[in-house]
């Protein structure tokens, strides 16, 4: 490995992107940290591949840091970050010095984190092309070539990006099929010849292999070795850049996770910045606050913005379902998905985080299905990957009380009770859906009506446990005004058969939910033998899926 390292070599290629324009001392706006940034781009001129301390922008300076983490993480932030997505995260170097951001004209470089990234993408960028020259001298002429591909530093911005930008709101594509990754083949032996005798020549072969371990991962400590004469069997040195493989991917893993973790209360990092962005284009006027957080939501309260298009407006308060990404609570729920046949193709060929958004996907097509039947319920402002904007059930910042919360006059109660009724055959026969999860805990008392919410889990009436569902829902339902002391109420049976219009007739729980599961598997049957549902599943035909 050339010991001068990029900073002397010759053929260093181009200067670093900011060099051009940007010069570090001048920017106002620019914090003490800023400054660190200064000293480590210097540093950049260390020698790749020797272990780069953990913090590349050296000690803090706390006396005179003029920004706060408030700060960093400002609605500035987010701007910027924007900016950085939509300019595909400096793929050229001239775009880098054009960016908006950071001309002479327009500094605004305020962004420790900014200019970290910056500066880590560029230092990685070099680290790469030292990396390829490294590689063509070890390879030389000979026939026998190594691929260092894998050490290479693909920085996160220039992998996801594209991604990243997928709008979620046209889901007619399918957005979920999953690109498939072109991975650059690893370079293995390449053709024989008189040169392939090295691999015998235990000298040679073995202060190659030292020379080699210092391509190892930046942080894999390989020890002075180097230095030395050392020379290492191709044994050991095999079972060493194993070791170095697994621990790099270790800490990939463990970067992950980190990252992509929604915790307790709060959001995780790419979930703000799709919340800022909201807020940044207008669309959201504040978020204000979390209304609840369940195992498998985060619910936000916002007000709301302006619509970038006329034809459409923004409710002047809505709810914001951020869809944890932890992925515990979900594995619980595949059966709600896997067998809905509107899902079924896509959901074996997804990753987790993707399954994650189909749920989002699928809130939004129930309520709008919802909505156009004219069930209460929130409509839908815009779904952005796990993360769904509604209209807000309340006012004032106050969600509306689920009817496990409140306490109506008999009256009220009564009322409620019809209309649940009424909504729950609206939903079967008009919408073609069961809510699955429908309770006390999942209607809202609003403007002296009932709301439904929480729909993502919801069915249609053939998905292969739709029927149990539906019976499960009536089960809530019926017990909780029975209790409620509403005279009226069906049970859960009469419920069931008054809903799906079906007529089971048994009069025992067990039985009549037996003859559920017989109608069930029966469909399964007939979708099986013929491709399609009974006919007495479907109500006035299956509406189309898309074309809300
Ligand atoms: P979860 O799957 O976590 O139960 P929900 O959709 O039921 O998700 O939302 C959780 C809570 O957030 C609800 O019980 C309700 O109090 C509140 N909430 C959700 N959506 C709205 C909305 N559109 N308006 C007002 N409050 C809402
Ligand atoms: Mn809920």
């Amino acid at each position: 490995m050339d010991p001068v390292g990029i900073a002397a070599a010759p053929d260093a290629g181009p200067g670093p992107a900011w060099q051009s324009k940007v010069s570090f001392t001048p920017f106002n706006g620019l914090t003490a940290a800023s400054g660190r940034c200064q000293a480590s781009a210097a540093a950049r001129g260390a020698v790749p591949g020797v272990p780069r301390p953990p913090c590349p922008w050296g000690a803090p300076n706390t006396t005179s840091i003029s920004c706060s983490l408030a700060d960093v993480m400002s609605e500035q932030l987010a701007k910027e970050l924007q900016l950085e997505e939509e300019n595909a995260a400096f793929p050229e170097v001239a775009a880098v010095a054009e960016g908006p951001f950071i001309t002479g004209e327009n500094i605004d470089t305020s962004s420790d984190l900014m200019l970290a990234q910056m500066l880590q993408m560029e230092f990685d960028r070099e680290y790469d092309a030292q990396l390829r020259r490294e590689e063509k001298k070890i390879n030389g002429d000979s026939k026998v070539s190594i691929s260092f591909e894998n050490y290479r530093k693909v920085h996160p911005y220039d992998s996801d990006s594209s991604e990243d930008e997928v709008d979620w709101q046209d889901t007619r594509h399918d957005p979920y099929r999953a690109d498939k990754p072109t991975t650059t083949p690893r370079k293995g032996f390449i053709g024989k010849g008189k040169d392939i005798t090295t691999k015998h020549d235990e000298v040679v072969c073995g202060r190659k292999n030292t020379a080699r371990m210092e391509n190892f991962a930046p942080e894999f400590q390989v020890g002075d070795g180097i230095g030395m004469d050392l020379k290492l069997s191709n044994q050991v040195f095999n079972a060493l850049k194993q070791h170095a493989y697994s621990e790099e991917r270790r800490s990939a893993r463990l970067h992950e996770k980190k990252e992509h973790s929604t915790a307790e209360k709060a959001v995780d990092p790419k979930t703000r910045l799709l919340l800022y962005k909201m807020v940044n284009a207008g669309m959201l006027e504040t978020i204000t606050g979390c209304i609840s957080t369940g195992k498998e939501s985060v619910v936000f309260h916002a007000y709301g913005g302006k619509s970038a298009t006329e034809d459409k407006v923004i409710p002047p308060e809505c709810a914001i379902k951020v869809f944890k990404t932890t992925l515990n609570e979900f594995k619980n729920r595949d059966k709600y998905i896997k067998d809905d046949y509107r899902f079924k193709d896509r959901f074996s060929k997804l990753n987790p985080r993707k399954i994650i958004r189909m749920w989002a996907e699928k809130e939004m097509h129930n309520l709008t299905r919802m909505q156009n039947a004219g069930i209460p319920c929130p409509q839908v402002v815009i779904l952005k990957k796990h993360v769904l904007v509604m209209s807000f059930i309340g006012q004032d910042q106050v969600p509306a009380p689920k009817l496990k919360d409140v306490t109506l006059s008999s009256e009220d109660m009564k009322k409620a009770y019809y209309q649940i009724l009424n909504m729950m055959q609206q939903l079967y026969k008009e919408c073609n859906l069961v809510h699955a999860d429908l309770s006390e805990y999942n209607m809202l008392w609003h403007d002296g009506k009932v709301w439904l919410i929480d729909v993502s889990q919801s069915v249609e009436p053939t998905h292969p446990h739709g029927l149990e569902f539906l019976f499960r829902d009536c089960k809530n339902v019926s017990q909780f005004f029975q209790k409620g002391g509403v005279a009226e109420a069906l049970n859960e049976r009469e419920l069931f058969n008054a809903v799906s219009g079906l007529n089971i007739t048994a009069d025992n729980e067990v039985d009549f939910q037996a003859e559920i599961e017989a109608l069930e598997k029966m469909n399964e049957d007939h979708v099986q033998n013929h491709g399609k549902k009974l006919s007495m599943f479907s109500s006035d035909g299956d509406p189309p899926i898309y074309d809300e």
